[in-house]
């Protein structure tokens, strides 16, 4: 019996293996663009360069949609979802930041910072990459822990900002600068 007989329903061996070819190839090519997009995307993440930067599509493409945006002005960081943008696809990422600044900073807003592509928004990487931390109510940053990190190594200048939560934030992230800490009072 030949293989492709003309009266037979179910495909037949062959042409299952050439259906199966078919579907590694695609496969195989997405693959292919999405290392390719994402060394892109690594590449500019590293230097943050600003006259470069890759295109939405390649931000897209490599699984990194997530575009985080920096405030000079008022020093918060900010991300947007570059898949949300009505832009054409092969437009650059960098040429977004006119659009995007700051709108909590009153008057002229400094020109914003780009500073990376992420598969993931702020706050689920930084639960994945540590514990929350709370400041007020409000939950910290990475930028913003790190913040807090580099002033207490360099010294607060105003003792009265170091409260039980900053202490409690010292503790359990970096031991050894407890002892940066002006005396606790009771
Ligand atoms: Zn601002």
């Amino acid at each position: 019996m030949p293989e492709d007989h003309p009266y037979r329903k179910t495909p037949s061996v062959s042409e299952l293996r050439q259906r199966r070819a078919a579907e590694e190839a695609v496969h195989e090519a997405e693959t292919a663009a999405r290392k390719e997009a994402l060394a892109v995307v690594e590449r500019w993440n590293a230097e943050r360069s600003p006259l470069w930067s890759p295109t939405i599509r390649c931000a897209i493409t490599a699984g990194t949609p997530w575009l985080d945006v920096y405030c000079p002005g008022c020093r918060t960081s900010r991300a947007i979802d570059v898949r949300t943008l009505d832009r054409h696809p092969l437009a650059s990422v960098g040429s977004l930041v006119i659009g995007l600044q700051c709108s909590w900073c009153p008057g002229n807003a400094p020109m914003p910072v780009l500073t990376g592509l992420h598969s993931l928004p702020p706050a689920a990487r930084w639960s994945k990459s540590m514990p929350v931390e709370f400041l007020h109510g409000r939950p910290l940053s990475a930028e913003e822990l790190e913040m807090i990190r580099q002033q207490i190594e360099e010294g607060f200048d105003n003792i009265a900002e170091v409260d039980a939560e900053i202490r409690g934030i010292v503790a359990r992230n970096w031991p050894h600068l407890l002892s940066k800490l002006p005396p606790e009072d009771d």
